[in-house]
């Protein structure tokens, strides 16, 4: 029999900037090995994909995370929806509906409380497929968002046709503003495509309170990024959500 790979799944804080408090997370997934610590998932995604086991681990992280936010609620915490990435081959394999179907029942989670997140390179291949797929997601109570907007080759023809809630801009582009022109033009630009598809937007990678501000000023309305937290155990968001800590002044923040 196969070893199992021990893994750990991490919550970084979603944070409404309207409100400035934690309204969700997104569940990251680390390799924990014996020789090497906690692996990030750029360095073994990609052959998980290959060799196939991503169905196993994504099964695997989907089910971690809605098994802990039922036990947020039934702890009384504030309520927060948590996120989870989806590879593309896990997406289009067969059982992929059934096996989600299966994990909220089991978890007796509010599918409200789960967000799906896909890339553009994802939904872009067959898009009727893709859009009957997500329908079903949808109609299960789930939301879905599309991860690093921007980076990929999306057909905004084929954006409005799927059922989405949410765009969330790379941390390719939030990096350098408001400094850059360019990425200033950029966030700007899909801040008001995502509005006037009335959809949510989420910044990502927000690390500085220059950014934070150029954000509100634009009217994003979440933001994530290490501004607030870095992936953290799950006790530790457990605590960042009993504090409520919330992003505000610096001082304010240092005080907390
Ligand atoms: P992602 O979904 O775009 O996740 C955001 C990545 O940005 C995370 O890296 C997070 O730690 C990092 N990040 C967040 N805020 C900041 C910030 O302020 N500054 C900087 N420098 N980085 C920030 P991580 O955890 O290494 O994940 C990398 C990618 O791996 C994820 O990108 C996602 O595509 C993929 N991934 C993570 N977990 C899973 C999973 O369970 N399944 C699949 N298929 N992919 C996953
Ligand atoms: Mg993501
Ligand atoms: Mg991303």
């Amino acid at each position: 029999m196969r070893p199992r790979m021990a893994r750990s799944v991490r919550p970084q804080p979603k944070v409404s900037v309207r409100e400035g408090r934690i309204i969700g997370a997104e569940a990251l997934v680390r390799w924990v090995s014996p020789d090497r610590g906690l692996v990030p998932p750029n360095e073994f995604i990609p052959i998980a994909e290959e060799t196939g086991l991503i169905s196993s681990i994504g099964e695997w992280v989907l089910e971690s995370a809605c098994r802990q936010a039922a036990a947020w609620v039934r702890k009384g915490l504030p309520p927060v929806r948590v996120a989870v990435n989806l590879s593309a081959r896990q997406f289009y394999s067969p059982g992929f509906i059934d096996s989600v179907r299966r994990i909220l029942a089991e978890s007796e989670v509010r599918p409200g409380a789960i967000e799906l997140e896909l890339t553009e390179s994802m939904m872009m291949q067959n898009v009727q497929h893709v859009a009957d797929l997500l329908m079903e997601l949808k109609l299960l109570g789930l939301h879905i968002s599309v991860d690093d907007f921007g980076t990929g080759y999306s057909s905004l023809g084929y954006l409005k046709r799927l059922p989405l809630d949410a765009l969330k801009i790379d941390r390719s582009f939030v990096r350098d503003v408001p400094g850059d022109q360019d990425d200033v033009a950029i966030t700007s630009a899909v801040v008001a495509l995502a509005h006037s598809l009335r959809l949510k937007v989420v910044a990502e990678g927000v690390e500085t309170d220059e950014q934070l501000a150029f954000l509100r000023e634009l009217g994003c309305d979440e933001i994530q990024g290490f501004l607030l937290s870095k992936p953290v155990p799950a006790e530790g968001f457990e605590a960042l959500l009993r504090r409520d800590v919330r992003l505000g002044p610096v001082a304010a923040r240092n005080a907390a």
